[in-house]
């Protein structure tokens, strides 16, 4: 049967359903099933653990007899009023930009805290899949189109291959240690790389520590009981140099320090509750311990380096140093405070989460946002995941240069990856690898 479309037609929703289906660490998460005339689009909701003021706010039910309260039926509930709405304005599905507004104004609020983030960008996603199919590209071509990006290039994956921080059982107070094959000729090789490295990381952590402190964790690094940052660092000098990669593989460091930030110092055994507050740090010294890794590992970004309100390291940081200073937990993904990000020149790098802005717009809008202002963006997941891919598909689309969705170990983080690799399939001899320019590989 052939299905006769010229440009004038519009293909509508006739149909929006969401369920409640569960993320990789078995916690509720929304799925959305949106129905136009070319079929079904499905969209599954990542989820972080963080809630802060200034992101989106992922509605749950807090019924703490169920789910320890984590169901969200009441999100569900909300794409039944969302629906309706979208259905009625007629609006083609490739149409994302007013359609997203209509949900925005339909919640409201600043945060989406009346319908959830998790109810909008469900259907937002969803819209983005059913626009794709309308125009019969894939769906990283509709994104790079819904952004004016004309030249796609494809991502370095920062592999997060050592756990620390508050998401693992061991001393370790930075959060993430990752490596950057941005020495590769394409993403097929940086995937190569990356699990070379990481299963050579194993043998090396096991020789050391033993089997059982080869254990993963929620994105799929290890997690040795080491306490010394340093050593995180070592361990994964050693594995590139056992795969035979130096020189090729960068190291990028997620240090989450809001977390271990306790009046006005920093605590590098905050996981110890009776750790020595005389050994607490200031933001000058973790500075110099900053600059330390930098000069004698090839460290090449970090992010969050200081609290989240310690804005004098953060300017200190990105003036004195000349790597990427990612801005998570100080941004956000919320245009306010990029804003003032870039006006106290705090760091140089936009980590962008989809579920922390709520739709496909403003994450688009974000990204440009930052690129504005001569910002790298850096594309992550979160750390409750599902299998669904498309966040690969935006970061192609949007051509930042640079990914994070975990180790090269866990379905759900694989399922990035891979959706990459069909990408770069797809794109055949046309496919650009960032490699070295993946803060801007458009430059
Ligand atoms: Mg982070």
């Amino acid at each position: 049967m052939k299905r006769t479309f010229s440009s004038a037609a519009k293909t509508l929703v006739k149909k929006i359903q969401a369920r409640q289906i569960f993320d990789s660490r078995g916690n509720p998460t929304v799925e959305v099933d949106l129905v136009t005339d070319l079929g079904l689009f499905r969209a599954a909701l990542p989820s972080g653990a963080s809630t802060g003021v200034h992101e989106a706010l992922e509605l749950r039910d807090k019924d703490k007899a169920n789910y320890h309260g984590k169901s969200v039926f009441k999100a569900i509930k909300n794409v039944a009023l969302i629906a309706p709405e979208v259905i009625k304005s007629q609006l083609c599905v490739t149409q994302q930009c007013q359609i997203d507004e209509i949900m925005v104004n339909l919640d409201g609020t600043e945060n989406k805290s009346k319908l959830g983030a998790n109810a909008i960008l469900g259907v937002s996603l969803a819209v983005a899949k059913a626009g794709a199919a309308t125009k019969k590209v894939s769906l990283f071509k509709h994104l790079a189109d819904l952004a004016g990006n004309k030249d796609i290039i494809l991502p370095v994956p920062a592999f997060n291959v050592i756990n620390g921080g508050s998401h693992a059982g061991n001393k370790l107070a930075m959060q993430e240690f990752m490596i950057l094959p941005t020495g590769a000729k394409s993403f097929t090789e940086a995937m190569k790389m990356g699990s070379e490295v990481y299963h050579h990381l194993k043998n090396v952590i096991k020789a050391q520590f033993g089997l059982d402190a080869t254990a993963v964790g929620d994105e799929g690094g290890f997690a040795p009981n080491i306490q010394n940052n340093e050593d995180a660092l070592n361990l994964i000098i050693e594995a590139i140099k056992k795969a035979g990669y130096e020189g090729k593989i960068d190291i990028g460091m997620d240090i989450a320090a809001s977390e271990f930030y306790k009046d006005g110092q920093y605590d590098l055994d905050f996981k110890n509750p009776k750790s020595d507050k005389s050994k607490w740090i200031s933001g000058e010294k973790l500075l110099e311990m900053y600059k330390g890794f930098i000069k004698k590992f090839p460290v090449v970004s970090i992010e969050d380096p200081f609290d989240q309100d310690d804005w004098t390291s953060w300017s200190a940081i990105t003036s004195s140093t000349d790597i990427q200073i990612v801005g998570d937990d100080l941004t956000v993904t919320n245009p306010k405070r990029i804003q003032t990000a870039v006006e106290k020149k705090a760091c140089n790098c936009l980590l962008l989460k989809v579920n922390q802005i709520g739709s496909v717009t403003e994450s688009i809008k974000a990204h440009l946002l930052a690129k504005s202002n001569g910002w790298g963006t850096m594309v992550s997941h979160r750390s409750g995941e599902t299998e669904d891919t498309f966040i690969a598909d935006l970061v192609v689309g949007l051509s930042t240069g640079q990914i994070k969705t975990g180790a090269p170990c866990r379905s759900e983080r694989l399922a990035k990856y891979n959706q990459i690799l069909r990408i770069e399939e797809e794109l055949g001899t046309k496919a650009k690898y960032a490699g070295r320019n993946f803060k801007f590989p458009h430059k």
